[in-house]
């Protein structure tokens, strides 16, 4: 009787996806097993680890084969890091398919407009080419009816574009950092895609931002840190890690009025219905 109870103390416990962020920096600083390890005191356990060019996917590829069913990996061609050479790097993308791990979804790939270089000129060029390599790696995973996290900023309208023009299913698409109003995130949840929500939503000026929270609800809500990045109250500025996804996650318990396990829980649901784990 002692043992069952144990058990079902096991079962029940809270666990939390963070279901975004980038863990390269941590394995270069040599102190990856230590953000793992707080992760896990966390509660925090399981992540997605979001490829952005072919460096980091082999890295990734590598850490999900160490910590399965703890550590998933994505595999996209970032916007920012999309140079004349981003066509031979797509290409290159399937092939990371064909064997395990494979990645969970294709991402974070998406149009940056923020991060442009000065030149008008070049800044057009840097536009159009990521306008193909999205395009382009939409079409692949719609071909493989893959999940794809979307990197939008300054360019939401252009992406709902050429996610249409690409002809996926909406329901396989989530805009990671959601950072926009309750219009935008209106225009995804009419198409059946998801928003996705970093630290951002914790600061106080983004009352906006909390709205299309609420407005999407708490059934499709998915968290993130975006780690190393963006790193929620009370802790802002600090360097973000998988771990502090608990700090969102009490912020959006109160938001949404609902007890810390019961958000979790559906978080960590929703994340692993999208990613299909
Ligand atoms: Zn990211």
């Amino acid at each position: 009787m002692a043992m069952m109870a144990i058990f079902f103390v096991l079962v029940e416990e809270m666990s939390w996806f963070d279901s975004h962020c980038h863990l390269n920096g941590f394995l270069e600083k040599g102190i990856l097993e230590e953000v793992l390890v707080r992760a896990s005191e966390h509660k925090v356990t399981r992540m997605t680890a979001v490829g952005t060019d072919p460096d980091d996917w082999s890295v990734y590829r590598s850490l999900a084969g160490s910590y399965p069913d703890r550590i998933f990996y994505s595999a996209g061609l970032h916007p920012s890091y999309v140079n004349s050479e981003w066509l031979t790097q797509v290409t290159a993308l399937p092939q990371l398919w064909t064997s395990e791990p494979r990645p969970i979804a294709v991402g974070e790939i998406g149009l940056d407009y923020f991060r442009l270089p000065k030149n008008a000129a070049d800044a057009e060029l840097a536009m159009e080419r990521q306008r193909q390599a999205f395009s382009h790696q939409l079409s692949f995973a719609r071909e493989r009816n893959l999940p794809v996290i979307v990197h939008s900023r300054n360019a939401f309208e252009d992406c709902l574009v050429l996610i249409e023009k690409s002809g996926i299913d909406w329901k396989k698409i989530v805009f990671h950092c959601f950072s926009e109003g309750i219009s935008q995130v209106e225009k995804l949840m009419e198409r059946g895609a998801l928003a996705s929500f970093t630290g951002i939503l914790t600061f106080r000026k983004n009352d906006n931002l909390r709205e299309a929270a609420l407005r999407q609800g708490l059934e499709n809500l998915m968290i993130e840190t975006d780690s190393p990045y963006l790193a929620p109250e009370p802790i802002r500025g600090k360097i973000n890690e998988p771990a502090f996804l608990k700090h969102l996650g009490q912020f959006a318990s109160q938001l949404f009025e609902v007890p810390e396990d019961y958000l979790a829980e559906r978080t960590f649901e929703r994340t692993c219905d999208f990613y299909g784990v």
